[in-house]
């Protein structure tokens, strides 16, 4: 069945009891016994509940994959997939990293010794002399965040399986409605839930999709015993966004491409980083392992003294952190979602005081350009009257 169809149906023929088309909130967290040495499959929902498991059944198909697990949220699945290592392993990341990883790495991770190295990880000589015999796996974002680089998941999953590190991708730009890299060549996918597949900017979550049985049963394991577990109720509403994903993402990117393709004629923008645009340095591969472009991207105005006037002025585009919603958001990179990673990483991928993000919704493509063309003429009006 295609995915559009399996994204609307998600639980709608799992309650045979009701007919129920929605699948109920289970809210209890403790399940009956029949008797002695029998479970109706639920003992207690920390280890398993009716609504998260269905969902985590959705998430495990919709990603090719053998097994999913619904965490608290994005950072709770990383967490949770980062316990997996033990002290003096090393990991290998994407370079131009989701902030909050970065932190989750570095001040965390790092004091139970598992240590990371940050590189281009398209650039697989790059890789290749970071490898230690401590190496255990590589994490990929593609595209990363902000800046749009993409990585080839097939090349670099079989390079690492040749080596015996695990491949492990943040898939939260693209959803699998674009993007399986469990399908290329990936081990587990990780997503913020919170971002696309929620994509109503109101519930937290996070996903684990796992290949094979052994890495599923170890991270069940570690699910269970960590206990950053998604609730029944976000669980339900996560559901209820999943089901119009494939809506949404078309939408997203009719919009986001529109509006990639006028900014980077527009007079006051220095460059356009979009994988969509044909020359975006990633387009080909990209087109290549994705079925289609996610909805942000980013921006780099020509002078510094437009980014306080443009985001001041913005009116149906909201100036907020975070992304994949409906409702079209503006971020600052520098001093929001990236002021936890170093200024000198911040400076080599090209996160600087220049750079704008842009999370695309679904509101009509020509009030989204008019409200920036505005924003734009007063930011450029402002700086030739000071
Ligand atoms: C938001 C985000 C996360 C963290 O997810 P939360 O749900 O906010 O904890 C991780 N990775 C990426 C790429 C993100 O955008």
């Amino acid at each position: 069945m295609n995915i559009e169809s399996r994204l609307a149906q998600i639980g709608s023929i799992k309650e045979p009891k009701t007919g129920a088309v929605s699948f109920p909130i289970y809210n209890s967290t403790a399940f009956r016994h029949p008797k002695l040495g029998e479970s109706t499959g639920f003992d207690y929902s920390r280890t398993k509940n009716p609504t998260r498991s269905v969902l985590e059944e959705a998430a495990a198909e919709l990603e090719s994959g053998d097994a999913a697990f619904a965490c608290s949220t994005g950072m709770a699945a990383l967490q949770v997939v980062f316990s997996m290592f033990s002290q003096g392993d090393h990991l290998i990341v994407s370079l131009d990293l989701y902030g909050g990883t970065y932190r989750l790495l570095e001040r965390i991770m790092s004091r139970f010794g598992v240590t990371a190295s940050y590189v281009d990880t398209n650039d697989i000589d790059a890789i290749g002399e970071l490898v230690t015999p401590s190496t255990k796996a590589i994490l990929i974002e593609t595209p990363t965040n902000p800046l749009m680089m993409i990585t080839d998941i097939e090349r670099v999953s079989a390079w690492a399986k040749s080596k015996g590190l695990l491949t492990i991708v943040d898939n939260t730009l693209l959803t699998p409605f674009f993007q399986r890299p469990l399908e290329l060549g990936a081990d587990i996918v990780v997503h913020s839930a919170t971002k696309y597949l929620g994509g109503h900017n109101d519930v937290l979550a996070g996903l684990i999709v796992t290949k094979g049985q052994e890495l599923s049963e170890q991270i069940g394991f570690l699910h269970n015993s960590i206990g950053a577990v998604l609730g029944a109720q976000d669980s339900w509403l996560l559901m209820r966004g999943m089901k119009t994903l494939a809506l949404r993402m078309e939408r997203h990117q009719y919009n986001a491409t529109k509006i990639a393709e006028y900014l980077l004629e527009h007079e006051s923008i220095e460059e356009v980083y979009y994988p969509a645009l044909p020359q975006h340095p990633g387009h080909e591969v990209q087109n290549r392992q994705s079925s289609g472009n996610t909805g942000i991207f980013s921006f780099k105005v020509k002078d510094a003294r437009y980014i306080e006037p443009i985001l001041r002025n913005i009116k149906l585009i909201a100036f907020a952190e975070s992304l994949g919603g409906v409702e079209s958001l503006m971020t600052y990179p520098a001093v929001q979602t990236h002021a936890d990673i170093p200024l000198e990483i911040r400076q080599k991928i090209g996160v600087d005081e220049r750079l704008l993000r842009f999370s695309v919704g679904i509101e009509h493509v020509d009030d989204l350009i008019a409200d920036l063309s505005q924003a734009l003429d007063a930011a450029k009006r402002e700086i030739e009257e000071a």
